[in-house]
């Protein structure tokens, strides 16, 4: 959601439409409502701006919830709504302006190492390519651009990455961030700023930032802005010789809708594959997750890696999943000590019978397939957490589920964390008006839809 003064403009013309006649008293309206207006929003969070302190207390304390229900009325989502007065803006944007903090919620994630990244054939040279980045970065390949389908390792490498050069050097500013929480900081940033080349941003990470690993660049298609500004700010980092790391679900050429000189710009310096790990890597991969659970892999039988290897060997991720779902079973379940080929087959029934019935559908499917797809987990899509990438996924769910499977709004509300009749309606209106000229999200909804009922 890239927002804009005028988008918050006519947000709160809209709110206040609402509330005027519902107050019953015209003198209250003009006396403490109007003039008021957005200052901004973040996440679920509308500031809005008073016309003096006083009104800021009446509004927040006497009117509260009317506001928030003429919020939901007319946007269909649940915001909180913050009140303040314009001494209190000016201040708040005057210390913004002083330190602007970009990326304030990125971190590197200590689980994912090379120590426990497991290498075979299908990974070798993506493997090979990270470390030798980690040991001399900015000296080897800028920007190195790692591709695959989802869960066979990318953000792992990432993470690896930075960790390590975080460790042997400290001196080095690591930023790690996925394309779309680019897309949401260059909303903040173009929001709150007056300068449109981006200079701030780009200045930012020229002073700021030595290493950056940016996951997921298919997040920036079809964004026009925020690819200009990732231009601006790649090509200075690779001007200054700094290292830049870049995933992609696809080689940066099959990402329609990418701009053409960004696309250049990605494949100059490496460009490597990922693909789903053979037999022996699988097993492997399961044995190292074993011994990191902490438990003996000779208490498994050795077909039983096999076994695992040969259904769920797509992505690491979904091997994974299947690793967990027989930990769990054998621990809370079926309580052995040894784990055989039969009690292996019984705990991963359920997944296989998932696979085998792709045609089925139910609404635990979609939120994981749309998931999957969005890279978020089926808890951050049903959660409360709101940037503009888990919103979207979110809308695509709900239309998913009244699209394909006809049910009602609250079921479907049920279905996603229990959201209300209302948000429900209008996240599928929103997706219905958005797919009629938004060509990502055509391709989004389709190549779902698919997913769903091939
Ligand atoms: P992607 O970013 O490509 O979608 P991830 O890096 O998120 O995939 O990997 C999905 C899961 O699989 C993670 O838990 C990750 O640690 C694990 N994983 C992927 N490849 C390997 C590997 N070669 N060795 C060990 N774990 C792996
Ligand atoms: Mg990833």
């Amino acid at each position: 959601m890239e927002t804009d003064n005028a988008t918050y403009t006519q947000i709160w013309d809209r709110v206040l439409i609402w509330i005027k006649p519902n107050l019953n008293d015209d003198s209250v309206y003009a006396t403490f409502f109007q003039g008021s207006y957005i200052d901004r929003i973040e996440g679920n969070t509308i500031y809005a701006v008073a016309n003096t302190g006083l009104a800021k207390e009446v509004l927040s304390k006497n009117y509260g919830e009317l506001v928030s229900s003429a919020v939901l009325k007319t946007t269909g989502t649940n915001f909180k709504v913050v009140f303040m007065s314009e001494e209190e803006r000016s201040q708040k944007a005057k210390i913004q302006e002083e330190e602007p903090v970009f990326f304030p919620d990125s971190r590197l994630n200590p689980n994912y190492t090379f120590a426990n990244f497991v290498v075979g054939a299908s990974n070798r040279e993506a493997y090979q390519a990270a470390l030798m980045i980690a040991r001399n970065p900015g000296k080897l390949y800028s920007p190195l651009l790692i591709y695959s389908d989802s869960g066979l390792g990318k953000t792992h490498l990432l993470h690896a990455i930075g960790n390590s050069i975080h460790e042997n050097k400290p001196n080095l500013n690591v930023l790690y961030t996925s394309a779309a929480d680019f897309v949401d900081e260059y909303v903040r940033y173009a929001r709150g700023d007056k300068d449109k080349d981006g200079n701030s941003l780009v200045s930012y990470f020229s002073k700021s930032v030595d290493v950056f690993l940016v996951d997921d660049i298919q997040f920036l298609v079809g964004k026009k802005g925020t690819m200009e500004s990732f231009f601006v700010v790649f090509s200075k980092l690779y001007e200054q010789g700094k290292q830049i790391v870049i995933t992609s679900d696809q080689h940066p050429n099959r990402l329609d809708g990418l701009d053409q000189r960004l696309k250049t710009r990605f494949i100059q310096g490496l460009t490597l594959a990922i693909i789903p790990p053979d037999l022996p890597t699988s097993e492997e991969i399961l044995r190292s997750r074993i011994a990191q659970s902490g438990l003996n892999a000779d208490d498994f039988d050795p077909d039983v890696f096999t076994f695992l290897a040969q259904h769920f060997s797509s992505s690491v991720r979904e091997l994974e999943e299947a690793l967990n779902r027989l930990l769990f079973y054998t621990v809370s379940i079926c309580q052995v000590k040894h784990v055989t080929l039969d009690v292996a087959k019984d705990a991963v029934s359920g997944l296989l019978k998932e696979q085998g019935n792709q045609g089925k559908l139910c609404e635990a499917r979609i939120i994981s397939t749309v998931a999957d797809y969005y890279n978020l987990s089926p808890s951050q899509l049903t959660g409360k957490i709101r940037t503009s990438q888990i919103a979207l996924a979110r809308h695509i769910a709900m239309y998913l589920m009244r699209t394909l499977m006809d049910d009602q709004y609250a079921k479907i509300g049920e279905a996603m964390g229990g959201r209300d009749h209302a948000t429900v309606m209008s996240a599928v209106q929103k997706v219905e008006k958005s797919l009629r000229d938004d060509e990502l999200l055509q391709k989004a909804v389709s190549e779902l839809t698919l997913r769903l009922t091939k």
